[in-house]
């Protein structure tokens, strides 16, 4: 059905949907249209609008207390398909190791079976357009590697770690508009902001989602099954927030609503000097059919367990690359801006904006980002025949990083309050001794590999590493069978409340290795079956 604007709505009550997904971002989405698949009737419930608005965006500002984010960027998007209105669609597979029991993560093992999320893995690549099937197997890649990649690779100390991008990174409300509006089953309700749930004067359920607008209007949505899918953040916000019968927020007997906030911090630290003649083709990353991959270099598992290291993976990348320069947050700000009119909203006063940056806005104009896909891949094929000079060549080292479990690391409620009058969130973000060991040691092991195949050196940098987020919320309220440990039961039920399910990677108990967003999908999938099937329990 054609989505609904709050402010359009009359003065009668909501009718009850069977399920209330409240938040319309990657998780929200796929939920819905699986729900409505599977024959559920659903409403869709989201704070923002088609378009950026910036008087909704500012109910997205929280205080830092901890480590900053990252300047210049928006961690997180309050308008319709969420935040993958501008992530970057780097897509990675958690991997077995990651799921199962590891001594650098006490406690962070998933209660979920490595099997059964590979068949939701294929499912949700499909959703997101990556190249596949068999693309996130790393020997197929292998097989097209230089002689130089497969010496670095030989000894097995170093393992590869797949990513993938689709020609171009999904975006979901674009992309699933016409599927979500053909449905008779999905209503989409825009502008109406949660603040909370109320719960049944016996407990244990909800009875309605609270709804406040920016023109102060309060309203009340029912459903039988509510799902959170708020982000990250968002969700624990929300259970903080639902204090009607419970101080503490519900779903909080544990008090962990909040805690173990995860990230993957990110920092270039380090430069690879690789030797003339040592070709690398998929650590650079390549374009291939459907898409673009690129492979980074992790510890082994058995050196990591032996450590007890966190699953940390490096790539190289070129001294021109994102990474490597500091202003091209502001370039991909700027440029994102000039596109789509600014989800920072506001008018553009561009001669501020561009003075001093046309260096990083000519990076932007590279064949990658101009050409359409099929010339970019002509291009590249023709340049690796090429005869090329034998010369030195040197690469940053960028380190993706896993966070350990540290309960302090932590989202609360400020004194602070939003234009709704609600608080606002409290982040404090740490960054573990831990996470810097597990940066030295993958670094050493590159090092000592170089040297020994005769590829190249490496040139440590002196100092700590500078570190950015990455916009990966996780683990605010966590999954596990034990009430005392998580927050949600394994299909992400909240304990204790027997229609409210949270879907996002706030419900992750560990952060592994891997860029979020498949697996939101994949989880997301998975509880949406689930929902479909125990609704009429309910
Ligand atoms: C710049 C950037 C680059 C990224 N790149 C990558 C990448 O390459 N790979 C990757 O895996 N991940 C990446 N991410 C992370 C990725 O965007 C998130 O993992 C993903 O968008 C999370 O989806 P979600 O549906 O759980 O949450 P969101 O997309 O944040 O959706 C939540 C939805 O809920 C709505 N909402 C929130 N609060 C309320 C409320 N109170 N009431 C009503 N509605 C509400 C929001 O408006 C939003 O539409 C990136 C993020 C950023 C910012």
């Amino acid at each position: 059905m054609k989505p609904v604007d709050i402010a359009e709505l009359g003065a009668e009550p909501l009718p009850e949907a069977e399920v209330v997904v409240v938040g319309a971002g990657a998780a929200g989405i796929t939920i819905a249209l699986e729900l409505a698949r599977l024959g559920r009737e659903v409403l869709l419930l989201e704070g923002g609008r088609e378009a950026p608005d910036p008087r909704l965006q500012a109910l997205h500002e929280f205080d830092c207390v901890g480590r900053p984010m990252r300047p210049n960027y928006l961690p997180r998007l309050r308008q319709l398909g969420g935040t993958c209105n501008l992530w970057s669609g780097r897509a990675m597979r958690l991997l077995p190791e990651d799921l199962r029991p590891r001594s650098a993560v006490p406690d962070g093992a998933w209660p979920i079976e490595p099997a059964e999320l590979e068949s939701l893995y294929l499912e949700a690549e499909r959703i997101l357009g990556l190249p596949g099937p068999g693309a996130f197997a790393a020997e197929r890649w292998l097989a097209a590697a230089s002689p130089a990649e497969r010496a670095l690779l030989a000894s097995g100390r170093l393992v590869p770690r797949v990513s993938l991008w689709a020609v171009r990174p999904r975006r979901f409300a674009r992309d699933f508009a016409a599927e979500i509006r053909q449905s008779p089953r999905i209503r989409v309700l825009l502008g109406g902001q949660a603040i909370g749930l109320r719960e049944t004067a016996e407990g244990g359920r909800v009875e309605a989602v609270r709804l406040r607008t920016l023109e102060g209007r309060d309203l009340e949505v029912r459903g039988r099954a509510i799902v959170l899918a708020c982000g990250g953040l968002e969700n624990a916000r929300l259970l903080l927030l639902s204090t009607d019968r419970r101080p503490e927020g519900l779903g909080n007997g544990s008090g962990l609503v909040g805690r173990f906030f995860m990230d993957h911090p990110r920092a270039v630290w380090g430069r690879v000097e690789l030797a003339p003649g040592a070709v690398m083709r998929i650590l650079l990353g390549r374009p291939v059919p459907g898409g673009k991959v690129q492979l980074g270099l992790a510890a082994a598992a058995s050196i990591r367990a032996e450590r007890g290291l966190l699953h940390h993976y490096v790539t190289l990348e070129s001294e021109q690359s994102s990474y490597a320069r500091e202003q091209y947050d502001v370039a991909v700000q700027v440029a994102k801006r000039l596109l789509r009119r600014g989800h920072a909203g506001g008018r553009l006063d561009l001669r501020g904006v561009l003075a001093g940056r046309t260096p990083d806005l000519l990076y932007l104009l590279t064949p990658k980002e101009i050409l359409p896909h099929w010339a970019y891949r002509l291009l590249w094929s023709a340049r690796e025949r090429l005869p090329r000079q034998p010369r030195v060549e040197r690469f940053v080292l960028v380190h993706f990083c896993e966070q350990p479990l540290d309960p302090e690391s932590r989202v609360t409620l400020s004194d602070r309050r939003d234009a709704l009058g609600a608080p606002v969130l409290r982040l404090d973000w740490r960054i573990q001794p831990e996470v810097v060991r597990g940066m030295e040691v993958l670094a050493g092991l590159l090092g000592e590999e170089l040297a020994r195949t005769g590829l190249g050196r490496l040139l440590p940098d002196a100092g700590e590493p500078r570190f950015t987020d990455a916009s990966h919320h996780m683990g605010t309220t966590r999954m596990g069978t034990d009430p005392r440990r998580s927050v949600v039961d394994p299909w992400g039920r909240v304990h204790g409340v027997a229609n409210l399910w949270l879907a996002g990677s706030s419900i992750f108990p560990s952060g592994g290795h891997a860029n979020p967003t498949l697996t939101i999908l994949a989880l997301a999938l998975r509880q949406a079956r689930h929902l479909a099937s125990n609704l009429s329990s309910l």
